[in-house]
């Protein structure tokens, strides 16, 4: 029997999501989102740009949503993300796996793209509208999990 672990307990004992790996669980890399997962693994997190009207594009598709063009470029992005939401994960995935945090986290500065990832090195409960930093961990076969800390300032 196992007993509900008190929430700063939780909190301080968070695991990754490379746990999630003995799962199989992984993304399916695409053509379009290969060089995304190559930049990851070089700890940058790239998002596509429109060449003909500048809107930035998350995930990666090839395509722009606003004129459709099918140029686009690939733009890196610097911190600090901004959290949108967030949610404590209680389901037990995989044995042992404890509770984690994953954020909506949105990039102002590109167009406000938002994009998932866990929340990680919490000293405290998050709250909508914390700065996050970004963290790089390799975990499966070539791929880099893209996490969110708390942002300590440039
Ligand atoms: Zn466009």
């Amino acid at each position: 029997m196992t007993r509900a672990m008190p929430a700063a307990r939780a909190m301080a004992s968070r695991p990754s999501l490379e746990d999630l790996a003995v799962l199989g669980v992984r993304p399916a890399i695409t053509p379009e989102s290969k060089p995304f997962w190559d930049a990851a693994a070089q700890s940058r997190l790239v998002v596509e740009r429109c060449d003909d009207c500048g809107l930035h594009v998350f995930p990666p598709r090839g395509i722009c949503r606003r004129c459709l063009g099918r140029s686009l470029s690939w733009v890196d992005v610097a911190p600090p993300a901004v959290l949108h939401a967030f949610t404590h994960n209680h389901h037990p995935w995989a044995p042992g796996l404890g509770v984690y945090t994953v954020g909506l986290v949105e990039l102002p500065e590109h167009d406000r793209i938002r994009m998932v990832g866990v929340l990680d090195q919490l000293e405290r409960e998050p709250r909508i509208g914390d700065l996050l930093d970004f963290t790089f961990t390799p975990f499966s076969e070539g791929l880099t999990r893209i996490g969110f800390v708390p942002w300590l300032g440039a």
